[in-house]
């Protein structure tokens, strides 16, 4: 079924000179498959037919794109084992996550559906007039969110399906009315092929304008380059690195018409553990957090890679105990032979840090690919004069800061850059004592987790997966969950327009049934 094109709109195309294989980590050898990079002029292509479907997909019906996102959603299910074993050798993951992940998938797609389709998200907000008023008339002024334009997608190396070719980002953007171009990651570009076919096809049974969706392969930054830099192009959502994330970022806030770059990029999630969690529960904790910072090879940004606590007997008991689990645990493939080699590298410079320790480090020989799972040790005074110790090591590895009181935390805490998120692993009673800490903690994170791990995000409209640089780079928004819809709209007021002309959703009937907010009060009422 792969022929390593590009989708360029509804046309399958290879006009590009320069190609290239996905790899199996588990087997290290090369998949069959080769991929032809999109060329300047696919591209080019890719983004002009996006703009011209704009203003007609702008204008579908909130019950047609659902309909096209719940169509989507059926696509990819009917792909079949193709696509999860596609994914499998692509990425080394197990069936079991290729299936997870194609639920979640399916899962968010159909939420944004619902979302469309119930119709209140543009979130109309009507001030009818009062002429009548002195010493000047007040107008009438009704806004919605409108859809931005065409959105680049880069498909995300740790999420081929959740945060790729038809993940969040896609389906928001759809949602919004906003044609997408995905810039497909070239680790699975297999993955994202099949799912573009799916998307492809939803697009013309649905009816939907040529030009909705394209999916572009590419194996050098020059394709998202391009993409960025393209003055059609509104927006663009990427997950990845901080170096990678900030350079586009860099890119598409200095092109002549600035645009909003939203990258979710490194997070090392601070765990704090405090003294009487560890006093009665020192042994579960470090069994949980082995699993959490070991799950998936560590290729979560949620991995926990900062441990912290106060120093005494328990915590030492703490440290023993997670240093067993962690010598216990088979390791796993990494995503790429690439991200395998970063990691150890990344590691290695770690460990050679002055003052680091290594609290242990999975004692066995393991196959290419696979990486060894590691835990440093470190003082709080050397944790807070080397920023290269809070820089993001990317797979299984945490590092634990041991202080010597509670002021050391708070200060330490202080010194952390911007997360997803942070855990207080703490019994109840002891909470009340350290709300300076949580107060810390809280303007620094985007999510905050009492007596949990951090991996493992719950798809729902509450959970915030976003947070200050440089977790990512506009922490107003969420990459997770229907409201990830925010950063692809902006807000347009009518004044003093007839009736007749207005989008149906601020119309006095309110035909769409929505809720409005109608002189300061929300209501789902006509006026
Ligand atoms: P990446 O290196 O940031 O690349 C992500 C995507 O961005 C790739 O498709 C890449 O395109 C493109 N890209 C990167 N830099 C670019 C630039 N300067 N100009 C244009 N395009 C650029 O991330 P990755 O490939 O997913 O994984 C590498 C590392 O990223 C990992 O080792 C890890 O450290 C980190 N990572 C972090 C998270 C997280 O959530 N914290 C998630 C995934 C990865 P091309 O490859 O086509 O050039």
């Amino acid at each position: 079924m792969l022929d390593g094109k590009n989708y360029i709109g509804n046309q399958v195309s290879k006009r590009g000179t320069v190609v290239f294989k996905t790899i199996n980590p588990v087997l290290n050898t090369e998949n069959e498959t080769e991929f032809f990079e999109a060329s300047p002029a696919e591209v080019d292509e890719a983004v002009r037919l996006a703009s011209e479907a704009f203003p007609v997909f702008a204008e579908t019906s909130n019950k047609d794109r659902a309909t096209f996102l719940e169509a989507i959603a059926d696509e990819i299910l009917g792909l079949g084992t193709s696509l999860i074993s596609t994914y499998c050798s692509e990425t080394g993951l197990p069936e079991g996550r290729a299936i997870g992940e194609r639920g979640r998938t399916v899962n968010q797609l159909r939420s944004f559906a619902k979302l469309v389709e119930e119709g209140s998200w543009v979130e109309a907000v009507i001030d009818t007039a009062q002429p009548n008023r002195e010493p000047i008339p007040k107008p009438d002024l009704r806004k919605i969110k409108i859809p931005l334009g065409p959105v680049v997608v880069f498909g995300a190396s740790n999420f081929p399906l959740a945060y790729s070719s038809a993940g969040g980002d896609t389906a928001s953007a759809l949602a919004a009315g906003c044609p997408v171009i995905v810039k497909g990651h070239p680790m699975h570009a297999g993955t994202g092929s099949l799912v573009a076919s799916a998307i492809i096809k939803a697009a013309q049974k649905t009816k939907m304008p040529n030009g909705v969706f394209s999916h572009l392969n590419s194996c050098s930054n020059r394709v998202g380059e391009e993409l960025v830099k393209h003055p059609q192009v509104k927006a663009v959502g990427f997950t990845g690195s901080l170096r990678g994330g900030r350079a586009l970022f860099d890119m598409a806030t200095s092109r002549k018409e600035p645009i909003p770059l939203f990258a979710e990029m490194g997070s090392i999630n601070p765990v704090v553990m405090l003294p009487e969690m560890l006093k009665n529960k020192h042994s579960e904790w470090a069994k949980t957090i082995a699993k959490s910072v070991t799950l998936a090879s560590g290729q979560f940004c949620t991995n926990p890679g900062l441990l912290l606590g106060i120093k005494n007997s328990d915590m030492d008991q703490f440290i023993a105990a997670l240093a067993d689990e962690i010598s216990d645990i088979a390791p796993t493939s990494m995503l790429h032979p690439n991200i395998a080699e970063t990691y150890a590298n990344n590691k290695a410079k770690m460990m050679k840090e002055p003052g680091t320790t290594t609290v242990a480090e999975y004692p066995n020989e393991v196959a290419p690919n696979f990486g060894r799972q590691t835990v440093l040790k470190v003082t709080a005074s050397a944790f807070k004069e080397n920023p290269k110790l809070h820089e993001e090591v990317f797979g299984p590895y945490t590092l634990i800061i041991e202080c010597q009181n509670l002021e050391e935390l708070e200060i330490v805490v202080a010194k952390i850059e911007g997360q997803l998120t942070a855990s207080v692993i703490a019994t109840k009673e002891e909470l009340r004592g350290y709300d300076n800490l949580i107060a810390i903690l809280r303007e620094r994170v985007g999510r905050l987790i009492f007596n949990g791990v951090p991996t493992g995000v719950e798809v729902c409209q509450a959970m915030q997966h976003g947070g200050p640089y440089p977790a990512t780079t506009d922490s107003r928004f969420t990459a997770v969950g229907v409201d990830a819809i925010k950063r692809w709209i902006r807000p347009v007021s009518y004044q003093d327009c007839p009736d007749e002309l207005l989008p149906p959703a601020l119309k006095n009937s309110n035909p769409l049934g929505i809720l409005r907010i109608v002189d300061g009060t929300y209501t789902q009422a006509k006026l």
